[in-house]
């Protein structure tokens, strides 16, 4: 897989409630995202789009769950990178690194500053939310007018509640600090279908609680008319 130039791209290496990583890269400057995998795994995936680990400007981290950082300590320790996070990111305007300008934006969760990210060029825009319980303010106002969107469609809401999770755990994960439902998700790109959203990728989908072929048909159903809509792998590396 080859990274191009002057365009953002997003190579999730892993994308579920089990393990989340991957790389943001305008073809100049490379950032990982997360790193909830482990990192002998990260290395593969970097190695799988020919970057050397030494190529990375930073590393990204949207929160302190074990599904996005269980990989980061044994990664730095071979690979020193600066970690940026909602403090470092979070102000007006953002931080540049490298050739793209990074903006991090609060997100509901039941971490400590959890965000999300927005990824600027001159002439391209990626967004990135998951992890979120519900759409906020502040993250329909961190993604506006972005060009494309990784958001999360964590759980489809019948398998949830029918599932195997005890009561408190679906309560959690269906409160508005817990995760995105796939209606949730798919009425926020419905809605963002009007501000220019051209493409988006689903992510972070319950390994228990939901399904690919679910996410992808409700979110299609509210804006499949407007945009283009796929889901990420949960593992496995993928270009979006
Ligand atoms: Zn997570
Ligand atoms: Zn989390």
């Amino acid at each position: 897989m080859e990274i191009e130039t002057g365009r953002l791209t997003y190579f999730a290496f892993a994308s579920s409630s089990d393990g989340n990583a991957g790389v943001v890269s305008d073809g100049r400057t490379h950032l990982l995202l997360d790193a909830g995998i482990s990192a002998a795994r990260i290395r593969d995936g970097l190695g799988e789009i020919g970057l050397d680990p030494r190529e990375l400007s930073a590393l990204l981290v949207t929160h302190l769950h074990e599904d996005h950082v269980k990989g980061a300590k044994v990664f730095l320790k071979k690979t020193p990178l600066p970690v940026l996070r909602l403090k470092d990111a979070g102000g007006t305007g953002g931080i540049k690194v490298g050739t793209v300008t990074v903006l991090a934006f609060p997100t509901p969760h039941d971490a400590e500053d959890s965000c999300g990210f927005r990824f600027e060029t001159g002439d391209d825009s990626l967004g990135f939310a998951t992890d979120l319980g519900e759409v906020t303010r502040e993250v329909r106002r961190g993604v506006k007018g972005v060009r494309r969107l990784v958001l999360e469609s964590n759980y489809d809401p019948g398998m949830l509640w029918e599932g195997p999770y005890p009561f408190p755990l679906k309560q959690r994960i269906a409160s508005s600090t817990g995760h995105l439902s796939n209606p949730d998700a798919a009425a926020f790109l419905a809605e963002m279908a009007g501000e220019g959203l051209e493409e988006a990728a689903l992510g972070h989908l319950s390994t228990t609680n939901n399904l690919p072929p679910l996410a992808l048909a409700e979110a299609k159903k509210a804006a499949g008319d407007r945009m283009r809509i796929t889901v990420l792998a949960r593992r496995g590396v993928v270009r979006f």
